[in-house]
């Protein structure tokens, strides 16, 4: 199989915990994703655990992990059958900023991705642990997308 271009789910909510982004998530020691990453597992199997769903699409997703450099990284991840017209929905063979452009007539960022941004922001600041954020201007150099072999 060839290489693909894959879009990351950026946030995602996850029940009992709330809005994670997938920074929140690479952030965590291995130790607290791992276990996360478990529970949504065994919930996915019937199990007790935690349902996570995209921020996006309100499908269900998991925690997968990505090399990078020699490193796991966690990274959420849409199951099968999730909702392809989710814009974070990988497996979209085009360039993402050809994506966006397409999705959100050339402004590169939907209003919807600014909202979530700043929702995410407010949500994250009614948590105990919360110290502070920023919600950054879209720079494409920054364009979250990684490649993976399938
Ligand atoms: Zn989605």
């Amino acid at each position: 199989m060839g290489r693909k271009l894959q879009r990351i789910v950026e946030a995602a909510i996850i029940e009992r915990i709330g809005p994670v982004t997938a920074q929140d998530l690479m952030a965590m020691s291995d130790d607290s994703w791992g276990l996360i990453r478990d529970q949504i597992t065994d919930r996915r199997n019937g199990k007790d655990g935690l349902v996570a769903r995209c921020l996006a699409c309100e499908c269900e997703v998991y925690i997968r992990t990505s090399k990078t450099r020699g490193i796991a990284r966690p990274l959420f991840q849409h199951y099968n059958g999730s909702d392809p017209d989710c814009p974070w929905f990988q497996g979209r063979n085009i360039k993402p900023d050809a994506a966006r452009a397409a999705q959100y007539q050339g402004k590169q960022e939907s209003n919807f991705h600014r909202l979530m941004c700043e929702l995410v922001g407010e949500l994250a600041a009614l948590d105990s642990r919360y110290i502070k954020h920023t919600v950054g201007q879209y720079r494409s150099e920054m364009v979250p997308v990684f490649w993976t072999g399938c």
